[in-house]
């Protein structure tokens, strides 16, 4: 607090306990002068619920001895320990091979949630924060969280994955992107074969590599419309 508000505070406290008002100018001065003292660097107001006011409002309901300085930087403790409590440290934006930026943000971080300048992040930010910006950027280059090299080498493991992406990777309709009218494969799912048995029944479900042809017809018919709409 600033010495002006120092006293604005010693002149709402005389209002609401008039045991506290210093008539001598002297006094009055050296009053301000001590509380000044002890109460520099509790703040006002913060945008987070603390209001000097509130502390001294309550101290003078809960007790009947004239407030002190003490009283007041008490109340101010409570506040940033209760705020510590609750914060858990969110990830830094820093550069974690930058110990010293990665140090520094965390530290700022915790002594804004103390100053009541922040509010405390209550939870673990890893579900709400999403990825850090560079590995943003480098995912919208490349596409995918799997880089190319790897992906080449999955493509034997799933070849119905790989025939897709070639396909779009020329241009071609994705004929995945449509419901097969064939098998029903739904969007997305590979086309299945199934074999009827002599009795009528299914006999097997195997995905297929490729798709059924009328669903490629499909896929290009809907890319054309999409094309010329
Ligand atoms: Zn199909």
């Amino acid at each position: 607090m600033e010495r002006r508000e120092v006293a604005a505070v010693l002149a709402y406290i005389g209002r609401l306990d008039p045991r506290t008002i210093r008539t001598d100018a002297g006094e009055a001065r050296d009053q301000i002068a001590q509380w000044y003292e002890l109460l520099s660097d509790v703040p006002f107001t913060t945008d987070h619920h603390w209001d000097v006011r509130d502390a001294i409002r309550a101290h003078i309901l809960d007790s009947p001895y004239p407030i002190l300085p003490a009283d007041v930087a008490r109340r101010w403790r409570r506040y940033r320990r209760d705020r510590l409590h609750r914060h858990t440290d969110p990830t830094p934006v820093a550069n974690p091979d930058d110990p010293v930026a990665w140090r520094t943000e965390l530290l700022g971080t915790r002594h804004a949630v103390a100053a009541g300048t922040l509010a405390p992040s209550t939870h673990r930010q890893i579900t709400s924060g999403g990825p850090s910006p560079d590995v943003e950027a480098r995912l919208r280059a490349i596409g995918s969280c799997i880089p190319p090299a790897v992906r080449t080498e999955l493509a034997r493991y799933r070849p119905s994955r790989a025939v897709r992406e070639a396909a779009v990777a020329q241009g071609h309709p994705d004929p995945l992107s449509v419901r097969c009218p064939w098998c029903q494969a739904g969007e997305g799912e590979p086309c299945r074969s199934r074999r009827i048995g002599l009795d009528g029944h299914a006999r097997g479900n195997a995905p297929r590599v490729t798709p059924h042809p009328t669903r490629a017809d499909l896929a290009g018919a809907a890319q054309a419309r999409k094309e010329t709409a």
